[in-house]
């Protein structure tokens, strides 16, 4: 039986890192639904092409071009594996819809770690952190900006920082009703994402194992 972690917390939560430190040592797959649209996006596929304006407005793609996508990831997926979903489900229709994926593809949602932190530090990083929209280069404004500000050093897109207040007041909008999905099914393990990115990455380790 394939096995689901789902990540979930609000941009800037930290899922991303702590999830992609965890997976090798738990020999788990990290698939982030991001970076997916992103490769898509920049080779052109079809949904690729759907969602790049979603995307560059810092808005949601449709939920059926993200069901797609993990229909067909859950289908290619050898038993046994271990999946760390960053990223996904992001909306109550998706958080459903995994439900049946999983039934039909021999898979299980064992947990769902809730990443928390509170606003003025998710403002504080989020601040801080550009993903060039258009070619998905990362950046931090003090850590490691771009030569040129408001530039991608990588494909010369320009940066728009409206982009980011929308992405957090999607989460709240869309994303939190996923949180109290899984609570209802007793399966959220929260961590305090404000620590510090090990004590985070071991906190989660703890949860997965
Ligand atoms: P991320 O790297 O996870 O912050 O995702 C970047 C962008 O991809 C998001 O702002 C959305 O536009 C899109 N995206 C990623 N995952 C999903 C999802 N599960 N549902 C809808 N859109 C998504």
């Amino acid at each position: 039986m394939k096995k689901i972690i789902i990540f979930l917390g609000a941009p800037g939560a930290g899922k991303g890192t702590a999830a992609g430190a965890v997976a090798p040592k738990l020999n788990a797959r990290h698939v982030s639904t991001g970076a997916m649209l992103r490769d898509a996006v920049a080779r052109k596929t079809p949904a690729g092409v759907e969602a790049e304006g979603y995307m560059k407005a810092g808005g949601l793609v449709p939920d059926a071009v993200l069901c797609k996508m993990i229909a067909e990831l859950l289908a290619e997926t050898a038993s046994d594996t271990t999946l760390f979903f960053d990223g996904f489900p992001r909306t109550l229709a998706q958080a459903e819809a995994l439900e049946t994926l999983a039934k039909d593809n021999d898979a299980i949602v064992k947990c769902a770690v809730l990443i928390d932190a509170p606003q003025e530090i998710l403002l504080e990083r989020m601040g801080g952190r550009r993903v060039c929209p258009k070619c998905g280069a990362g950046y931090h404004v003090k850590n490691l900006p771009p030569k040129k500000e408001g530039i991608c050093d990588a494909c010369g897109a320009e940066d728009q920082p409206a982009t980011i207040r929308h992405r957090l007041e999607v989460y709240e909008t869309s994303t939190a009703p996923v949180i109290d999905f899984y609570r209802k099914a007793d399966k959220v393990v929260a961590i305090d994402g404000s620590q510090d990115a090990a004590v985070v990455a071991d906190a989660v380790f703890n949860a997965c194992k």
